[in-house]
């Protein structure tokens, strides 16, 4: 999951949080969903139990771009921007 994760965050120019306690919280809900419910729904969000309407949340959502464009990185903090990623860093100095 963490190596597909990084794939599809190099082929769209993101980069993955580089607070590993994060990415490794969310990387462990998509795996635990995937592995109870047959598909890798996004842990940060609520499913509705109805199938048709829950592959909206499927990782990658439907949310995710406008997220990042707008916010820097998506709801569940796993594909950050590159320019948020340098200044979340930062702040953390
Ligand atoms: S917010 Fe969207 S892209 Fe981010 S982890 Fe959840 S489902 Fe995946």
């Amino acid at each position: 999951m963490l190596a597909w994760a990084e794939g599809y965050a190099k082929k769209n120019g993101w980069v993955l949080n580089p607070d590993k306690k994060i990415l490794d919280t969310v990387i462990r809900g998509l795996v635990r969903n995937r592995k109870k419910f047959g598909e890798q729904y996004c842990p940060c969000r609520l499913r509705s139990g109805d199938k048709e309407k829950d592959t909206s949340i499927i990782c990658p959502c439907i949310y995710h771009k406008d997220e990042i464009a707008k916010d820097g990185h998506c709801h569940c903090q796993i594909y950050y921007r590159k320019d948020m990623k340098r200044s979340q860093e930062e702040n953390n100095r």
